[in-house]
């Protein structure tokens, strides 16, 4: 295979033999474990909102799969972000280190506190935080007085980094975690996309102060929407719990509450998709190997490469990823195959380009911009048949 036009009508053909004929989705979910048992359980007990079993329950399944000592389910990813970045210290008026190559997201909850992004190249390898461009900026840019980080440019506190293991590749987080250290910097590792990911056998998620994961439709398990923060730290945990279940202090019968709370909480009939979802997460996960091993053979004969892990590192292979060589290539290659009811899609517009974070700070981008160029995610759900005659 040499031209883009033969490469993407044997990627079509490919993706046929794969999912069969079909519209194909970049990520559908397969509800074929307990779901509708664990369902029925929520309606016939009548808890099927805030509080109840389920919710418990998927919050110990997420603590002992992830290895965190407590896990907080919330009503979404965002939710949870928006919680961890709060809780970590970050107040208005403050900026908060992140990537711009990463979902919307990541940039609303910094700002639901307050707080402004600045924006980190990301390393061509794995599609997150370079930790290299992390310490250049800090170096050129920031000076630690009184315990704190202060932005020369700006005066402000740079409180927190929030980097994202991008498409569930872990990012390089040992290093960013190190400089962090360094430089007074709480860690919030978005990991929305990244349950089943590990650094160096650490799941993802355990290098930060908290993190968070999402159980939104697409993601490689769900709850139709949710999500979960993660951490080892007590009083963040019992923090955690309190404000997004409306600071409630415990009562049978009286309303006091000692602060404003959110309505964050999971309703016990999501959680219960959850608890469905999580027992079967490490079949999912083996066929999604599978499968991202088909996908990069696929390639290795073409021009095109496939994105891997570090060496040493898993990641979950949540959404496959090729790199074309122009933005030329890479927009001929999905309206081709997206013509053909094969969806395939780019990465998200660089956050420094939408509206309301063009005047926030970055580093150039250079790396970000290149990828943003070329990156294409490839069909990832966990097929219907058998990969094993593919
Ligand atoms: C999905 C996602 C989120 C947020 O998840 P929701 O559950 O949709 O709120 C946050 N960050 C990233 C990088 C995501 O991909």
């Amino acid at each position: 295979m040499n031209n883009l036009e033969s490469i993407v009508s044997e990627t079509i053909k490919f993706s046929r033999k794969i999912y069969g004929d079909d519209f194909i989705p970049l990520h559908r979910p397969i509800f074929e474990g307990n779901e509708k048992e664990y369902l029925l359980e929520c309606i016939e007990s009548n808890f099927v909102s805030s509080v109840g079993k389920k919710v418990d329950e998927f919050e110990k399944m997420v603590a002992n799969f992830t290895g965190s000592k407590y896990a907080i389910a919330t009503v979404n990813g965002t939710s949870a972000l928006h919680v961890a970045i709060k809780l970590c210290g970050v107040d208005r008026g403050h900026e908060v280190l992140t990537q711009a190559m990463t979902f919307i997201a990541t940039c609303n909850a910094i700002t639901y506190v307050g707080a402004k992004p600045i924006f980190i190249d990301v390393d061509e390898d794995t599609m997150g935080m370079s930790p290299r461009a992390l310490k250049d900026f800090l170096e050129k840019n920031a000076e630690i007085k009184n315990g704190k980080t202060i932005n020369k440019i700006t005066g402000k506190v740079i409180s927190a980094c929030v980097p994202m293991h991008t498409y569930g590749v872990p990012c390089r987080i040992n290093e960013i975690s190190q400089i962090c250290l360094n430089w007074n910097i709480a860690l919030v590792e978005d990991c929305a996309e990244s349950m089943g990911s590990y650094s160096k056998n650490v799941h993802t998620g355990k290098f930060g102060e908290l993190s968070i994961f999402s159980f939104n439709g697409n993601k490689l398990i769900t709850t139709g929407g949710g999500g979960m923060l993660i951490t080892d730290n007590l009083s963040f945990a019992k923090k955690a719990k309190h404000i997004t279940t409306t600071s409630k202090i415990p009562h049978d019968y009286e309303f006091v509450h000692d602060e404003v709370g959110f309505n964050y909480r999971l309703p016990n009939l999501n959680a219960a998709l959850g608890c469905a979802q999580i027992e079967r997460i490490n079949e999912f996960l083996s066929i999604k190997s599978d499968l991202a091993k088909k996908w990069e053979e696929f390639f290795s004969s073409t021009q095109i490469s496939f994105i891997k892990p570090l060496q040493g590192d898993t990641a979950n292979n949540w959404l496959n990823v090729i790199r074309l060589k122009t933005r030329q290539e890479r927009d001929y290659f999905i309206e081709a195959t997206n013509n053909e009811g094969v969806m395939t899609r780019p990465v998200w517009t660089l956050m420094s380009k939408l509206k309301m974070f063009d005047d926030c700070q970055n580093d150039g981008l250079k790396i970000s911009q290149a990828l943003e160029d070329t990156l294409v995610n490839l069909p990832s759900s966990v097929p219907g048949r058998s990969l094993s005659a593919i």
